[in-house]
């Protein structure tokens, strides 16, 4: 396929290579590793109040701060790492955010002793199938993304409202909400 002749969501049009990327490759296609699963569910929590865009313009600068994001790591950070984490003008400083996303790291760990593995665990709210969008209308959350949270809550888990969940779930592929007529659908 020559590339002139893909068609995209809308939305990504104007926007820089990264972010292309990003809805090429990652956005809306199934995921099922957990070390992805985390990365990704981490990511969403710095993206609260800003633009997807800002985040994933800082995505190699996050993967080096934290660790590529390894869940067992990421569990253990102590008010040291904290501190290195609030000086590094690379990622979105942000305290509450980064206490959550260790906070949640723990509870990800909780989930994977549970279910072994958190991949499992998500994709049961879906019965491990893929929800495509079938409508030409863009939502920012669902019943789905709703029942997620809730048990997300139970669990401890920091910083994840249904929005949150929602981008999250799209991320991750369990949702698919690419355009009718995206190539990527
Ligand atoms: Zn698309």
């Amino acid at each position: 396929m020559r590339k002139e002749e893909i068609t995209r969501c809308e939305w990504i049009k104007g926007k820089p290579d990264y972010y292309v990327e990003y809805h090429d490759n990652v956005w809306g296609k199934p995921e099922y590793n957990d070390q992805e699963l985390f990365k990704w569910l981490s990511l969403e929590i710095f993206h609260i109040g800003l633009s997807w865009q800002l985040v994933l313009s800082k995505y190699e600068n996050f993967i080096d701060a934290f660790d590529g994001f390894e869940v067992q790591k990421v569990a253990v950070y102590g008010d040291n790492k904290i501190e290195e984490l609030m000086e590094d003008e690379g990622i979105i400083r942000y305290r509450r955010k980064i206490e959550a996303t260790i906070n949640n790291a723990k509870r990800f760990l909780d989930i994977q002793d549970e279910f072994g593995s958190f991949s499992d665990y998500i994709w049961g709210f879906s019965n491990h199938e893929q929800v495509v969008k079938m409508f030409d209308e863009h939502l920012t959350k669902s019943d789905l993304s709703d029942q997620v949270t809730e048990d997300f809550k139970k669990r401890g888990f920091k910083f994840i409202g249904s929005v949150t969940m929602y981008s999250f779930l799209q991320a991750i592929g369990i949702i698919n909400d690419h355009d009718l007529d995206c190539d990527f659908r």
